[in-house]
């Protein structure tokens, strides 16, 4: 018999497995306890259930299905795992030490079908959906990175793959994360950024809008973002815009708007003027990109006197802006730019 993942089964039926053997509630509440809060790599690590159980959660369940590929640390505290997939696909997440904040990145897919024209990790297409237990593997994999002092305290969804195509997947993973019985991250310490599907868009406002919301506009127009952002042929900013705002009056929290800086694209003046018109007078924070480079892609990081140039004047329209500060440039953390170099390496030149 195969067996299956823990971390797919860890809400109802690890409860209606527990209690088909006779265990009580209580003994689903210890196992919580121990992979959440006492981050256990191992079920014979559970030492309050008796052996009996432990053994044949071992047999019924694997805990961990992904295999560590690469690990790496940069100096400034970042750490980036690229996982191998028990069918052979790899994604990367990455856990960020700034000040007290300990924040996690993730992904949600292998691959990504939104063909971005400057991001490494829809290169090769979409190869398929990572299942909640994948996502939650990863969350929890990262937590057991940090020393016993640290406490994990943000989680974005901004590693490899579209959030909102694999909502049904996402939502059950960030539960476990901000249940208090979970991991107990307050919903407002978790960010989706979405290259902006407007219905996945709507569904997430109606299960609660109980996350931060990051929408990825990368232009100030029709034209320049249909250029770099293919989906951005069916869907126009009106639509995106709409939806952005209509989860900002549920949710009340500020909206984050990404723009990604390419040199000769979208980073003129001209560029931010047209942005700050678009955003008018939205409550919302924009959060600024330059271009990471991905090797093979022939786009080009701005000049930092166009970065600033940018800046101020989204600045002086009012807005609140942010420029993303790169961390773990050395060990390749930006999105899919590991797990491409490393199958570079594997794949041998033309295939
Ligand atoms: N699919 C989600 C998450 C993507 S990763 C989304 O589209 O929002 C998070 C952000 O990094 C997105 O805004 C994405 O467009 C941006 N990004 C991807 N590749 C990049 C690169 N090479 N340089 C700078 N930003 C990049």
């Amino acid at each position: 018999m195969r067996v299956s993942h823990l971390l797919n089964s860890i809400d109802d039926s690890l409860a209606a497995w527990l209690s088909a053997r006779g265990q009580g509630a209580y003994r689903a509440k210890q196992i919580r306890q121990w992979l959440f809060a006492r981050r256990a790599g191992d079920f014979q690590e559970m030492t309050d259930l008796g052996q009996a159980l432990r053994s044949e959660l071992a047999a019924e369940f694997a805990l961990w299905t992904m295999s560590v590929v690469r690990h790496t640390q940069a100096e400034d505290g970042t750490e980036k795992l690229l996982l191998g997939l028990a069918d052979g696909g790899q994604i990367e997440c990455v856990l960020l030490r700034d000040e007290v904040r300990r924040t996690i990145c993730i992904s949600t897919q292998v691959g990504c079908g939104m063909g971005c024209v400057f991001c490494a990790s829809g290169l090769d297409g979409l190869e398929r959906n990572l299942t909640r237990g994948e996502i939650l593997e990863q969350i929890l994999r990262l937590q057991r990175l940090l020393k016993a002092e640290e406490r994990l305290s943000h989680i974005v969804v901004m590693g490899m793959g579209e959030p909102l195509a694999n909502l049904d997947n996402l939502l059950p993973a960030l539960e476990e994360a901000s249940r208090e019985d979970g991991l107990g991250i307050s919903a407002r310490r978790i960010t989706i950024s979405t290259v902006g599907l407007p219905k996945p868009m709507r569904r997430l406002a109606e299960a609660g809008a109980r996350y931060r919301l990051a929408v990825s506009l990368h232009a100030p127009n029709e034209a320049i973002r249909r250029q770099i952002v293919p989906v951005g042929e069916k869907v126009s900013l009106a639509e995106i815009l709409a939806e952005a705002d209509h989860y900002f009056d549920l949710s009340g929290r500020q909206l984050t708007f990404e723009y990604v800086l390419l040199a000769g694209i979208n980073d003129g003046a001209e560029h931010a003027h047209e942005l700050a018109r678009l955003l008018g007078r939205r409550t919302a924070l924009v959060n600024v990109i330059p271009f990471n480079p991905v090797s093979g892609l022939p786009y080009r990081t701005p000049s930092s006197a166009a970065q600033q140039t940018f800046r101020h004047i989204l600045e002086d329209h009012g807005l609140a802006v942010r420029f993303r500060h790169k961390k773990g440039d050395a060990i390749d953390a930006a999105c899919g730019q590991l797990r491409r170099r490393t199958l570079q390496q594997i794949s041998p030149v033309g295939t």
